[in-house]
């Protein structure tokens, strides 16, 4: 099916339950509300001139306009470019340039981020444009910028009034576009969330992208009486795949707590709304258990959600299941090139798996581990991992050579380190590209993380290599103490020796309040590393 297609199933199989409700602006629409406005803006941005294949990029935080957007442009088959919120000038101009997006819906600004001066900066045009006539000297594929809230641009035209022009949406003219589409038509580009250096643009299909929601909602056992709360962001596929379109399939109610991560926003929505699901990153999950006023809420009503993103620590997971009443979370692994999930845990695996596992592979999703020679291991053994199957994104976004790299025969090279036993249970234990190696031992980040954070001080751990003159590299932690805990270095590499051999107890070592992370919470290491490095001279 394509999105549309699918979309109008849902509708009407669900169309009076509650679709989303968004705490921050208190409202709340059923699956008709929302497939009406879904409808209207698809009309309103055929009536500006966007149509199928072209690019419309979205530069927001998780506001309601981002769910419509995305539906909107899947109904006419326009491409929807995912652009991260946190994005400055260069950044922001790499993505619009890079995908050749012509209509670009923005938000005035995101928290102290002020993004129509950044836009104007990069198209000072913008101030004496008719609307939808833009003409950019560096942008010159841009011919519209589409406003939420605020007084628009002079150049820019408000997300009103496009959804005024779709008023009466012409939904035979929509139903024949739709027709028209195929499930194998690239309908998103999302970049990845340049954990480790500059973000790539996956390009997804309709079918890869809606069968990930289905299977993933699958393993949570989502029915349509579930709620679930969704403070990932919509830029990323954590939140438009396996939280909108997840919920959608299941004619779930989706809850957005805002429009950015806020730990004591979420918990208020959890109890509010009565979610019975929640999907978060590792450290998401660690910032609401340590907030300081997790013990009022009753999250009674949490039953399952997805962990994700990054490594999901043993002991954290089972606050979340003991903690948050969360018994049934699941751990996902994926990324953002396979739409994004290809493993995931099931309420019924054996309960050892459920926290040191990411489970099994996905239904009709290929894998395999292979060594640096390219060889199959056999099972147990650490090598790269390779996923297969209609989640394999379709390339990099004009990037022939970078996808040649990453797609070899159909296999998606993941560029991350893993074991997969007996019985299919996949661990991952790192990222290749994060083993350092050390007096020419090799170590692994991953392992050291796992014990780091069993020591009863530590809230999180992040291990990384720093440049030794004598050893090539050293081994670095970068740590974030519970509440009130005090740890120095010493004791902490006392007490890691009686833990792990001595290579790799972590010689360099700085507490910290908080740590550079993506805009999805993913921990930036090769920021640490150069933070790190600079203090050391
Ligand atoms: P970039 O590719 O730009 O450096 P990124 O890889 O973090 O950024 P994403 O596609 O968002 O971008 O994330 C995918 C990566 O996240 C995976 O390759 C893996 O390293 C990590 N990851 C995701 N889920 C898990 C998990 N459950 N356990 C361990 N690592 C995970
Ligand atoms: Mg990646």
């Amino acid at each position: 099916a394509t999105i549309p297609g699918f979309m109008a199933e849902v509708r009407r199989r669900y169309g009076d339950r509650v679709a989303a409700v968004f705490s921050q602006t208190g409202e709340r629409w059923s699956y008709h509300d929302l497939m009406r406005r879904v409808d209207r803006l698809a009309a309103g941005l055929l009536s500006i001139g966007v149509y199928k294949g072209d690019r419309v990029g979205i530069w927001s935080p998780n506001r309601p306009e981002w769910v419509l957007a995305q539906f909107a442009t899947a109904r006419i088959g326009a491409i929807l470019v995912n652009i991260n919120p946190s994005y400055q000038s260069a950044e922001l101009h790499y993505a619009l340039h890079h995908a050749g997006v012509s209509t670009l819906i923005t938000a005035p600004r995101f928290r102290d981020s002020d993004y129509l001066a950044k836009l104007q900066e990069l198209a000072p045009e913008l101030a004496t444009a008719r609307p939808g006539h833009l003409q950019s000297e560096k942008l010159p594929k841009l011919r519209r910028v589409i406003q939420l809230g605020g007084d628009p641009m002079p150049g820019a035209m408000s997300f009103d009034e496009v959804m005024s022009r779709g008023g009466a949406a012409p939904k035979a003219r929509l139903d024949g576009i739709t027709a028209g589409l195929s499930p194998d038509d690239a309908i998103n580009i999302q970049f990845t969330s340049g954990t480790t250096g500059r973000p790539k643009g996956a390009t997804l299909s309709h079918r890869s992208i809606i069968n990930n929601a289905i299977s993933s909602a699958r393993a949570m056992r989502l029915t349509p009486d579930d709620a679930l709360c969704i403070p990932v962001p919509l830029y990323h596929c954590f939140g438009m795949v396996l939280g909108n379109l997840a919920a959608v399939s299941y004619g779930v109610k989706m809850v957005f707590p805002g429009e950015g991560f806020d730990p004591l926003a979420t918990l208020k929505a959890v109890e509010a709304e009565g979610c019975t699901a929640l999907h978060g990153v590792p450290t998401m999950f660690a910032a609401m258990l340590d907030h300081p006023d997790f013990d009022r809420f009753d999250l009674r009503s949490l039953r399952t959600g997805i962990m994700a993103g990054s490594i999901c620590p043993a002991p954290l997971m089972k606050r979340v299941m003991e903690g948050m009443h969360c018994r049934d979370i699941t751990i996902g692994y994926g990324m953002t090139e396979t739409s994004p999930i290809s493993f995931q845990t099931a309420p019924d695996d054996p309960p050892a798996r459920r926290v040191s596992t990411v489970g099994r592979v996905q239904p009709h999703v290929e894998c395999k581990v292979i060594d640096t020679e390219g060889r199959t291991l056999p099972v147990g053994q650490q090598g790269q991992l390779l996923t297969k199957g209609y989640l394999v994104m379709k390339g990099y976004w004009n990037d022939p050579e970078f996808t040649a790299e990453a797609i070899r025969d159909g296999w998606m090279h993941t560029g991350d380190l893993a074991t997969i036993d007996a019985e299919g249970y996949c661990q991952i234990t790192g990222r290749a590209g994060d083993m350092l190696i050390r007096g020419g031992e090799n170590v692994y980040p991953a392992e050291i993380e796992e014990l780091l954070v069993t020591h009863p001080d530590i809230a999180q751990a992040q291990v990384f290599g720093l440049p030794d003159a004598r050893l090539g590299e050293e081994v670095a932690a970068w740590i974030i103490l519970r509440p009130g805990a005090a740890l120095t270095a010493e004791a902490l590499q006392d007490w890691c020796r009686e833990r792990i051999a001595r290579f790799k107890v972590p010689r360099h070592i700085r507490f910290a309040d908080d740590m550079p992370l993506t805009a999805t919470g993913k921990p930036q290491k090769f920021r640490m590393r150069d933070m790190m490095c600079q203090d050391l001279g």
